[in-house]
Order: structure tokens, then sequence, then C-alpha cells
């Protein structure tokens, strides 16, 4: 038997739920499929960064439209996600550094934006007194912050289901087709059909849209995250550093989790990932060196989450250049956590009204045409 739905969604991640709930909340009745559960993977397990600050051009009007539903977001879900707006500090850590900084907040003006300000030492302090007195400045993004990832993907699917998304999980979407002008894929002993489909399958959606046609430039890559045991409070604001790969926010109950890029290895076909204890040990020695409140400290656990990188490390979110009904939304490359809500709300609105006022046009899927996967 088929089943019948307004759209089909592959993975549940904060991407995949979001616009599940977003196409509800628009009338439509879509069913979500995701192989393991919704925030298993990227979304559940990563830093939990609401961040507008140091992006790239092409993703701040996304950035922004997030944004504004995240200062609301328990009005949308029903809860409050554990978000909070403590600011997000970048730290220059010499001359040359606040110059790079200067220039980044004078390149956004030009191009109308002003959520990142340049900061003096002064500033700096107040914000972080627990910063080295050498560091010269630095740029905050006053409204960003930080909330729970497993919590915030959770609360997308609940909602979704509640205002009648389908949501199964535990079951992987296979033989995806186009039939008699219908998208039709298998999810366990079930077949779903609908006019839409979305590619939210995160690290596994390259290969979903290089079967579909659309191959891209798309790896699986590997971050990794480490929590300290408690120490006294001593920052507000998530801090980063703007030359190293280095960034680290203090939770309520004194436990710093410290990030930024470094890599382990992914294996996605298992779910698996192996860490990179020496990078590491690299990140905790710059944090434990640069603040003395942490000298003391402990790392009492790691762990890294399977997430896809684009080629040029800004996600795909389009519709796709080849199929009707087909959408893109994947490659968030480290930072999509926070772009979770808007994008939702662009998908849905593009889903069903054929465009969207946010733009987004430097994320189309063909901005690889000709390209091979990699
Ligand atoms: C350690 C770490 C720290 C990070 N920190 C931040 C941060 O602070 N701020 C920020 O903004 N971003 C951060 N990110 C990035 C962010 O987590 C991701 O960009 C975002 O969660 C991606 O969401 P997604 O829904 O696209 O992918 P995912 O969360 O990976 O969801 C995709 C889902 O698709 C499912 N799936 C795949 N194939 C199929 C199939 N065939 N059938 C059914 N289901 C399928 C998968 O099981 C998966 O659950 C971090 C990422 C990591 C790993």
């Amino acid at each position: 038997m088929i089943t019948r739905a307004d759209a089909i969604i592959v993975g549940g991640g904060i991407h995949g739920c979001s616009t599940a709930l977003h196409l509800c909340l628009r009338g439509l009745r879509p069913v979500l499929i995701e192989k393991d559960y919704a925030g298993r993977h990227a979304s559940g397990v990563n830093a939990g960064g609401v961040r507008q600050l140091a992006r790239h051009i092409a993703e701040i009007p996304l950035s922004i439209r997030s944004m504004d539903i995240w200062e609301n977001i328990g009005d949308l879900l029903d809860d409050d996600c554990d978000f909070d707006n403590h600011g997000q500090v970048l730290v220059a850590e010499n001359e040359e550094e606040l110059d790079a900084c200067r220039d980044r907040v004078a390149e956004l003006n030009r191009h109308g934006f002003t959520h990142e300000e340049l900061i003096s030492a002064a500033e700096l302090r107040r914000l972080v007194p627990a910063v080295a007195e050498t560091c010269p400045g630095g740029i905050v993004s006053r409204r960003d912050g930080v909330a729970n990832p497993a919590r915030t993907t959770t609360a997308f699917r609940r909602k979704a289901g509640r205002l009648g998304a389908t949501v199964r999980e535990g079951v992987a979407a296979t033989n995806i087709r186009q039939e008699n002008g219908l998208w039709r894929v298998d999810a366990g002993g079930e077949t779903f059909e609908a006019p839409i489909l979305v590619n939210a399958a995160g690290a596994w959606a390259g290969r979903i849209a290089a079967d579909l046609g659309e191959p891209v430039p798309m790896k699986a890559v590997a971050p990794m995250l480490m929590i300290t045991s408690r120490v006294p409070d001593f920052i507000k604001p998530v801090v980063i550093l703007r030359g190293r790969k280095l960034s680290f926010k203090q939770f309520r109950n004194g436990t710093v989790l410290i990030g930024g890029g470094h890599l382990g290895t992914p294996y996605p076909e298992t779910n698996e990932t192996v860490l990179d204890w020496a990078k590491l040990h690299e990140s905790a020695e710059t944090v434990f060196a640069l603040f003395a409140v942490m000298r003391n400290a402990t790392i009492v656990r790691a762990w890294a989450g399977i997430e896809a990188r684009m080629e040029d490390d800004l996600p795909v979110v389009s519709r796709s250049s080849k199929h009707e009904g087909l959408y893109h939304q994947f490659g968030f490359s480290l930072h999509g956590f926070q772009l979770g809500p808007g994008t939702g709300a662009v998908m849905a609105e593009m889903i069903t009204t054929g465009k969207t006022n946010t733009p987004i046009n430097d994320l189309a899927i063909d901005r690889f045409t000709g390209r091979s996967a990699v």
C-alpha cells in the first residue's frame, strides 16, 4: 500500500524537523523519515551555538531570519530549548587580528549588516573579564547565544508531529524515485508518495543528490567537542578566538564546553566517529593557558558528530536544478544549528508559494553544475 502525503522529508535533524513544522504551519501534511532518531547526528550533539557572528555574507540573511525565530523559540515550540542570548564574542589576540576585525565590520556595514560591532579592549574585558590583558579588542554580536541542541531538535520534531506531520524514526528512506510526477520513497515496510521531496539528510545527503543526478562536492567530517569539570563562573558569552580553531562557553552548572573545529574521523556508514586526542589536547591546553581559572579543570568527556561539509563551506538551500518537486537542504558545514529555524521557514515558503523574500541565491545547488561528487 502507498501512503500519500503532501511532502516527504528525508532526515530528522534540525533542518528536516524545522521544515516539517513550517510546512504544517502552512497547512501541509508532510511525512518525516529519519533512519535513526531525530537529533541522533549533528543536530543533537553540536555545541548549541546560536551565532550570527563570523558568517559568510551569503548566509547572513538566512541567519538573521533564524535569529528572529530563536528569540521567540518558546512561542513556536512550546519549549524554551534552554536558549539564552548572552552574545558571542570574537577575541583578537593581537593588533593584526584586530585590524582584520575592523575590516570585517566595515565590509558588513557596506552590505547593510550591523549585527557585528567592533569592540575595544575595555569593552572586551567588560564582556569577558577573564580574558588575557594583552588582547586588544574584538567583535561582539550581542543578540547571539546558545541553546540545547538535542532538546531543540526534539522540540521541533514533537511540535511538527502535534501539528499533523507523520514521523517515522528508525527507518531509512530508500529507493527514492519519481514516478508519474510523484516522489516515492520506501521506509521500512511502507511506501510514501508526495509531489514534494526534501533532501535534508545531513552527511548522507550528498549521496541522495548524486543518485538523483545532482552530484555535489561534499564530504562527511567529524567536528569534536569536549567538556570540563566545573570551574567558578568566569564567562557569560560564547568566546571564539579569531586566530585559532577554538571556541568555548560556560554552562550555568560551571562546566565549560570547548570546541572550535578540530576534526576527528567520521564513519557515516556505521554511525561512528574516532576522536583525535592530540588535537583535543591542543585545544584544552590553549584554553587552560589563556584563562587562569581553568587551570585546575579536568576534561570529563569528549565526542564528535557526523556533519556534511561543502567544498565552499556554504550550505545548499534550494530547489533542484533538475527535478520538479525536489528541494535540497543540506551541507551546513559546521554551522547549521543556528540556521535551522529560519531555513525551515524559507523552505516551507518556497514549497508553498514558489518564492522567498530571504536572499538565498548564492546557496543554490546549481553553483556546482558540472562538478562531480567527492
Ligand atoms: C560537534 C559539532 C559542533 C557543532 N557546533 C555548532 C554550533 O555551535 N552552532 C551551529 O550553528 N552549528 C554547529 N554545528 C553544525 C550543526 O550541528 C549542523 O550543521 C546541523 O545540525 C545540520 O543539521 P541537519 O539537519 O542538516 O543534519 P543532521 O543533524 O545530520 O540530520 C540529518 C539526518 O538525516 C538522517 N538521514 C540520513 N540519510 C537518511 C535516509 N536515507 N533516510 C532517513 N534518514 C536519513 C540522519 O540519520 C540524520 O539524523 C556543529 C556540528 C557538530 C558535529
